[in-house]
């Protein structure tokens, strides 16, 4: 983190500010817990700072605290215009291109507030005014702490806002066993719980609030696993009959991908989810090692994220998606073998 960043964010937020911060579409857990504890430090701070998500964001998140406080721009845009009119300040979380948060990206490009990125995604866009963009750690949350260390601030982490940092590190890390985890980040999670963050009852609240329709998803995507042994591959689909079967509810395929990474020898885990348009397919892009998925959701599918870890989208069915991604695996051949 460059000294000068941080001088130019103190410098910003030395007089009282209007802040609006907005995480990523379909805000997870880093998403949420980044926004809400980064809003929590700014309102402890004399700033007025509220959180608007693009779109609803799953129930296993609905607890946050703050959670009450936010606003969404798909279902309540008139509300989220008005509270955006007023910003001094936009900062973004989570992310680093305005394509992210897809029409909220033009209010932003165009709005005349001062605007600051807090992420740790590759290859950031160009149009924050303040800019810290840490692709190294693991988890927004993790960076937000760092800023909030970097302003000479730790102090005032109270139980608020070291519940919401903890959430984004547990989510982002795998439960703290993904490479990006550092002897660092045990050292901050430690003082989380110091400030009183209950890491028993968050992991509750996120991984223990399962349904049986869940469940049953769950085993109609393991049913549809594919292996392709000789690229390491292995992927899921699930189109939308069958989530409509098992009864979909926003966030219910999260982590389904990482149980195909479980199979020894698969080095790339892909699942296909078909959108409730039809007109297209979500993937979700997992490797282990140094194969890049970010790479290949860039290249092929719209997309991006980690090198572990990545999003992108296909126009078309589910059938001419796993076309196109069994087509794109023989250039992939030597990377998946030697990763
Ligand atoms: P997930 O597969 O869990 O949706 O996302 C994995 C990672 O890839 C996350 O860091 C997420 O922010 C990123 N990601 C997911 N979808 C997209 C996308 O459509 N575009 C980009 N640039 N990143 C994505
Ligand atoms: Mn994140």
């Amino acid at each position: 983190m460059k000294l000068e960043t941080i001088k130019n964010l103190q410098q910003l937020l030395s007089t009282p500010k209007n802040v609006v911060i907005i995480p990523h579409k379909n805000p997870d857990g880093d998403a949420m817990g980044s926004s809400l504890g980064w809003m929590h430090f700014l309102n402890k701070n004399n700033h007025t700072a509220s959180v608007i998500v693009p779109n609803p964001y799953p129930k296993f998140l609905k607890w946050i605290p703050g959670d009450e406080t936010v606003i969404c721009f798909e279902t309540n845009e008139d509300q989220a215009l008005k509270r955006l009119e007023k910003a001094h300040v936009i900062c973004t979380l989570d992310f680093n291109s305005l394509e992210r948060i897809e029409v909220l990206g033009e209010y932003v490009r165009n709005h005349a507030a001062t605007k600051i990125m807090i992420d740790h995604h590759r290859e950031p866009q160009d149009y924050a005014d303040i800019q810290f963009s840490e692709p190294e750690i693991g988890s927004t949350c993790e960076l937000v702490y760092q800023i909030i260390e970097s302003l000479s601030a730790l102090e005032q982490i109270d139980n608020t806002i070291a519940t919401c940092i903890y959430v984004g590190m547990l989510t982002d890390t795998g439960s703290f066993r993904f490479p990006s985890v550092t002897p660092k980040t045990h050292r901050i999670v430690a003082h989380l719980i110091e400030r009183g963050a209950n890491h028993a009852a968050i992991y509750n609240q996120i991984y223990n609030t399962s349904t049986m329709s869940r469940l049953q998803l769950l085993g109609q995507a393991l049913s549809n696993l594919k292996i392709v042994p000789e690229y390491h591959t292995a992927f899921m689909t699930l189109s939308q009959e069958e989530l409509k079967k098992f009864d979909f509810q926003k966030g219910d395929t999260e982590g389904f991908v990482n149980y195909a990474l479980t199979i020894e020898g698969i080095k790339l885990a892909i699942i296909m989810i078909e959108d409730k348009s039809e007109q297209y397919v979500k993937l979700s892009l997992r490797s282990s090692g140094s194969f890049s998925v970010n790479e290949m959701a860039k290249k092929h599918f719209h997309g991006g994220g980690h090198i572990n870890a990545a999003g992108g989208k296909h126009n078309g069915s589910i059938g001419e998606t796993v076309q196109k991604l069994t087509s794109l695996l023989p250039q992939y051949q030597q990377a998946l073998h030697t990763s």
